[in-house]
């Protein structure tokens, strides 16, 4: 049995997310994930941002930091920046990362600084009150959308790819084992690493969009396949299904590892002129 409570806080217990909301499975699996990688508490340090899955960091027991809305990749460049030895994981909303942090996003991909990024898509805003995110899906529900959504949801594996992101995975919270995986995977990368996680709220997108916490994790279910099983597939039977799995990695220089050795060549320029 797994000692969950050894990575927790349980002093800030009882959490407030909803019954059956996925921010719970998701923590358990980011715990798993540590624990198999083998760091210690004080090698991590966790950064959140705004919105129900990023009040995460106030209930594990690692260096935590719980941010600004949209900015939790900024105050996290900075700490590893500062503190380079550290595993800094960043926890992260739809709404947080890809709208109000959407440019922090981008150029942290781009940069390929070495953080692993956890971003909780439940394709709304739970913790504000529902609101249209840019994962909503095209002709659902949301309280700033009672017709349906007229907008085309943002893919944040592509997005994330394009910008220079070099680890890329996307993972579910039905599919709980396989995330544990995707996340030790993103913790062992040297570089951005992103998995994005398909995850439910059935509060503030299944009421509305009237489908209960079982038919959510269901649709989570029957609408992803693994991108092993999808190179075996056809373009007809993959329409309309969501890839899960490694998406992308590559190698590229680290950000952090290049500033060091551009501060080193400042110094000894500066040394040579003294
Ligand atoms: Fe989870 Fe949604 Fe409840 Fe927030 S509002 S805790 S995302 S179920």
């Amino acid at each position: 049995m797994f000692d969950y409570e050894k990575y927790l806080r349980l002093e800030m217990f009882p959490h407030i997310w909803c019954p059956g909301c996925g921010d719970g499975i998701v923590m358990k699996s980011l715990l798993r994930a540590i624990d198999r990688v083998g760091l210690q508490k004080d090698e991590i340090c966790m950064v959140s941002g705004i919105g129900c899955s990023s009040r995460l960091t106030g209930y594990v027991d690692f260096n935590t930091l719980h941010t600004t809305h949209g900015r939790p990749l900024a105050f996290a460049t900075g700490v590893k920046l500062a503190k380079p030895s550290l595993n800094v994981i960043v926890i992260t909303g739809d709404g947080d990362a890809l709208a109000i942090g959407g440019n922090h996003f981008i150029h942290a991909c781009r940069r390929n600084i070495d953080l692993t990024v956890l971003l909780f898509n439940n394709a709304t805003y739970g913790m504000t009150g529902g609101q249209l995110a840019p994962t909503t899906p095209t002709g659902k529900v949301a309280s700033t959308a009672r017709q349906g959504s007229i907008d085309p949801p943002f893919d944040a594996c592509k997005l994330a790819i394009a910008a220079g992101a070099t680890y890329v995975a996307r993972g579910t919270s039905y599919h709980s084992q396989q995330l544990d995986r995707l996340i030790e995977g993103g913790i062992k990368h040297k570089g951005f690493a992103l998995i994005e996680i398909l995850e439910n709220c059935n509060t503030y997108y299944g009421r509305p969009n009237k489908v209960s916490l079982l038919e959510l994790l269901q649709w989570e279910k029957d609408n992803t396949v693994n991108v092993k099983a999808a190179e075996r597939m056809t373009p007809e039977q993959l329409q309309g299904k969501i890839i899960t799995g490694v998406l992308h990695q590559a190698d590229r220089p680290e950000y952090v590892a290049m500033y060091e050795e551009h501060i080193a060549r400042a110094q000894a320029k500066a040394r040579a002129a003294a």
